[in-house]
């Protein structure tokens, strides 16, 4: 058996375009589907996946981590990088989907079997450019309030939100109260029994973390997300030392050295590989196993298209130390006609049946994604109230 062909199918979704990989063989009727999107970066992950191609065509698709392998460390550069990342991410996710053709097992019967039942959902209530609002207090804490609301009953018993406002690298008190008035909203709306979490882009400085994770520990977060550049792990490690909050981080981050080194600062609690970027399933399987050494949670990072959803699915349901997955259902309202899924979502708790569909359980309509082809992501520069560069 050999790979005859890796294409990819770029599909503009609105916010990003999303890069479908699918990897061809010389059976009839059998090929793989990963996913490798990277905002704005889109024609560098495009290009890397064509240059990886020429270690590929004429494999055996069967011989995973032996072609990861040659991926992540032929032709000199080692592939841990974001761009390469990516691309190695979508080709493995592809050629798994094919391992469970073959054999006729979702994924997750290749990896030991299922360990739950179901997996449960978060969704994200965004917040985006929180300077857009900065000065409009009450009414950005009603508008959580109002968003947090809508999310339980749309049967999610999480959420995360974007409540902590960007700021310069050392700020007064207002942006700490505004965070503390936005969380405090959502909790008063939405009672103690639903999760809430909050992401902050890894835009603080680690002193602005710190305070911003003191002041909202009073509210019980499920996780309190990116306090600070993953760069500086040390000071991830103070904060998640200061605070009885658990930490989060990891989405940015791409191959098993990294996670190693911030797991072993004890940096975080929950760990956030993203699939389509940490090295893909291969690289995230090993990931899982020494977070399961440290008794770390993983919740990986999933606001991309529907193979990279799929993939972190099957995942969950192989992997202990699992406890949620990031889940995007209002992305773009034809989401659903792209692709044909193989696991059931439940609304009541928004809680996903198992795939018992072979590979991935999913089916990419090409011809749907030809309706939205490549667009330009819209440029997005942030700066701070002085004028200086600010982490988007
Ligand atoms: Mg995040």
């Amino acid at each position: 058996m050999k790979i005859t062909a890796i294409e990819t199918l770029v599909c503009h979704a609105r916010m990003r375009n999303w890069i479908f990989v699918k990897v061809l063989t010389d059976q009839p009727g059998l090929w793989g589907w990963g996913e490798a999107t990277l905002e704005w970066h889109t024609k560098g992950v495009v290009g890397a996946i064509q240059d990886l191609s020429q270690l590929l065509i004429g494999e055996d698709p069967r011989r995973i981590e032996y072609l990861w392998q040659m991926m992540y460390r032929q032709h000199f550069w080692h592939g841990n990088g974001a761009v390469r990342g990516t691309a190695i991410s979508g080709i493995d996710i592809a050629l798994w989907d094919i391992a469970g053709k073959i054999l006729g097992v979702p994924c997750h019967r290749l990896w030991g079997g299922r360990v739950r039942d179901y997996i449960r959902l978060y969704c994200h209530l965004g917040g985006g450019r929180m300077e857009d609002f900065y000065d409009t207090k009450p009414a950005d804490a009603d508008r959580f309030a109002e968003l947090a609301q809508q999310a339980v009953e749309e049967g999610f018993t999480a959420f995360k939100s974007m409540a902590v406002p960007e700021t310069l690298p050392l700020e007064g008190l207002r942006p700490v109260k505004y965070a503390e008035a936005c969380v405090s909203a959502m909790r008063d709306a939405v009672g103690d029994h639903i999760d809430i979490m909050v992401d902050c882009h890894a835009r603080p400085s680690p002193r602005m973390g710190l305070l911003f994770a003191k002041a909202l520990e009073p509210f019980g977060l499920y996780f309190f997300e990116e306090p600070c550049w993953p760069e500086v792990l040390d000071d991830m490690a103070l904060i998640q030392q200061s605070v009885k909050t658990p930490i989060a981080s990891g989405e940015r981050l791409i191959g098993l050295h990294a996670f190693r080194d911030m797991l072993d600062k004890r940096a975080v609690s929950v760990i956030q590989p993203d699939i389509t970027h940490c090295g893909g399933l291969s690289e995230a399987r090993k990931i899982s196993s020494l977070a399961e050494a440290y008794r770390v949670s993983m919740a990986p990072h999933n606001p991309q298209g529907p193979v990279s959803t799929a993939a972190s699915i099957e995942f969950g349901f192989a992997t202990p130390s699992y406890i949620i997955c990031e889940s995007v259902h209002k992305d773009v309202e034809w989401r659903q006609d792209v692709v044909s899924e193989g696991f059931e979502v439940q609304k009541e708790g928004r809680i996903v049946l198992p795939n018992n569909k072979p590979g991935l359980g999913i089916e990419i309509n090409e011809a749907e994604v030809k309706k939205h082809p490549f667009q330009q992501e819209i440029v997005q520069r942030t700066f701070y109230q002085d004028g200086s560069v600010g982490d988007w």
